[in-house]
């Protein structure tokens, strides 16, 4: 997504935008020291840890390990989305996030899709109200007691059945026909020309969390397969990342407690249909981490809630083990396990809002997690103890280490009678308080490579890359993590002046984001005994001098492999 956006603008946005200032409105911040305290937003405390650093551009706290840029902040603590913090804080510098820049050509401009893609909705909403066939989609809706108020607020439609009415709508040149088919709402025919892709179906627009249309769901009236159709992917629509119902429910609560997740479209409008307003539905996938991820930055509390069928079940082990690596404190995952047969439509029609709403039958996850590895098994014999731990141990090594981790533990030796160590699950002490994200390296010097303090020390202050006065020589190094030193050394030296949150924002998409996060909170680089300069240079020429004993090293395996004849010339040329 970052990509969207010319990284001169995330520049310029975070040189314009003073994250002591920007952070102050939210938290009021004091000075120590060189930096600013507060006590920390994302978990509880008396004595302030949290620490915003105006040099670098960066937050961090000691307490819980929350850290990052301005950005970063906004998307935590107001939970909005990348583009959505982007936003709030270019209307605040007064800045005009400018158009797609950088797109490949065939991509043309994305905004005009977006708007193609509102009168596209336009267009079948009209059709459902309007067209002479609309009795069986208006009788389908009203048979399944959706009622005109819950369609209107969904934006619900109808494609008529044949093969061009979209087309002969809203594709009358050649050039709109492109930009529909660009849209994924017409698909061209091998022998030219072009047939809309939803034909006799209920229209359900995907709206993204910014409110854009990007697809559709269409469904059949009556028992026609497929049954749900969903727009393709395309440049604007990306179904492992979207959530149906997301911006309405966001738009509908303006603090969300909760989000249940369903299966499908007519669950999240049937549960609306009874005052239910905070349901999304993925869009024929399974729930991916960019789901969750999403859904945590919206609500602290996630709710699966899949049909009682075996699908659903299978829906469930696969949100479970999904959901494991994301678990931290102040998130919580529960599972609505709904009676035989029923989806959330059925269940609710029958049992009504009240039921459905009560919190004593949800299952929390670690619950499920544990009843999944004993089902079927006799936890009274050594054997079912031992095939028990079998099943959970690769799914508790999943979760993070902290808190929920070590009640994990704790709630397995009660049902094993084995002590954390013969359980033999990778867990740090637990009489020590874990930090809730990402691990910090306070004293943990040991465990870093040359490398990572390399970058470390770039983090901290960024000016140490321009005493490196040959930085192409790392290029040559086959070491993990070096050609990330030197992509950074080489951006800063083009960038002088660049803050570590500026650095930091160029990683944001990358998977090494949340290592250098955590390496840009590495604390014993505030020991004002060691000589950072010098140190820099000097873990510097230790990266140089392994190359050339790398390089050397290779001379003479090739020299042990020449003929004979082939040596003799070699060792002339080496003298
Ligand atoms: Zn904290």
């Amino acid at each position: 997504m970052a990509g969207r956006i010319p990284q001169s603008f995330i520049d310029e946005l975070l040189a314009r935008t003073d994250i002591v200032d920007l952070i102050d409105g939210f938290v009021p911040l004091k000075k120590m020291g060189k930096d600013f305290k507060a006590c920390c937003p994302f978990h509880d405390e008396k004595t302030p840890s949290f620490t915003v650093s105006q040099n670098k551009q960066f937050y961090h706290c000691f307490g819980c390990g929350a850290n990052g840029t301005a950005i970063s902040f906004l998307m935590e603590y107001s939970h909005l989305e990348f583009l959505e913090a982007i936003e709030e804080m270019a209307n605040k510098a007064g800045l005009t996030i400018p158009e797609e820049v950088g797109q490949p050509r065939a991509d043309g401009n994305l905004s005009e899709l977006y708007e193609l893609l509102e009168l596209v909705v336009r267009f079948y909403c009209k059709q459902l109200r309007e067209h002479r066939q609309t009795d069986r989609a208006v009788d389908y809706l009203k048979n399944r007691g959706i009622s005109g108020e819950v369609a209107k607020q969904f934006e619900l439609g109808y494609a008529p059945a044949g093969w061009d009415n979209l087309i002969q709508a809203l594709g009358t040149s050649d050039a709109a026909q492109q930009r529909l088919a660009r849209t994924g709402m017409i698909i061209k025919r091998d022998n030219g020309g072009y047939y809309d892709r939803f034909r006799d179906r209920i229209m359900f627009p995907i709206r993204d969390p910014r409110g854009r249309v990007i697809g559709f769901g269409g469904r059949v009236l009556d028992d026609d397969t497929p049954k749900y159709l969903n727009s393709p992917e395309t440049a604007i629509y990306h179904k492992g990342r979207e959530l149906y119902g997301l911006y309405q429910a966001r738009r509908a609560n303006k603090d969300l407690q909760r989000l249940y997740v369903v299966e499908g479209y007519m669950d999240v409008i049937a549960l609306a249909q009874y005052g239910i307003s905070n349901a999304v539905a993925s869009l024929g996938t399974a729930t991916t981490r960019e789901h969750l991820e999403r859904l945590f930055r919206a609500t602290p509390q996630v709710v699966f809630c899949f049909d009682g069928d075996q699908a659903g079940a299978r829906a469930a082990t696969r949100a479970m083990e999904t959901a494991l690596p994301l678990l931290e404190e102040g998130r919580q995952v529960f599972f609505k396990f709904l009676p035989e047969g029923q989806d959330p439509d059925d269940y609710i029609r029958q049992k009504g809002t009240k039921a459905f709403q009560n919190l004593s039958d949800l299952t929390p996850l670690s619950d499920y997690m544990i009843n999944i590895a004993k089902d079927g098994i006799d936890l009274s014999s050594v054997e079912g103890r031992s095939l028990f731990l079998k099943n959970i141990r690769p799914r508790l090594e999943l979760i993070p280490e902290g808190v929920i981790k070590q009640l994990n533990v704790q709630h397995i030796e009660k049902i094993t009678g084995l002590s954390a160590d013969k359980i033999d699950i990778r867990t740090k002490s637990k009489d020590q308080p874990l930090p809730r994200r990402r691990p910090l390296y306070k004293s943990d010097s040991g465990k870093m490579t040359n490398t990572s303090w390399l970058i470390a020390m770039l983090l901290r202050q960024p000016d140490l890359a321009l005493l490196v006065e040959k930085p192409e020589i790392l290029t040559q190094s086959k070491e993990p993590g070096v050609d990330t030193l030197h992509k950074m050394i080489v951006l800063i030296q083009e960038i002088p002046r660049i803050t570590t949150g500026q650095i930091l924002e160029r990683w944001r998409e990358s998977r090494l984001n949340n290592r250098l996060h955590e390496l840009s909170s590495t604390e014993i680089l505030d020991d004002e005994n060691i000589n950072l300069s010098n140190d820099f240079l000097h873990r510097i020429d230790t990266i140089a001098a392994e190359i050339k004993t790398a390089t050397r090293k290779t001379g003479e395996t090739n020299l042990a492999d020449a003929s004979e004849e082939h040596k003799a010339y070699l060792r002339n040329l080496q003298k």
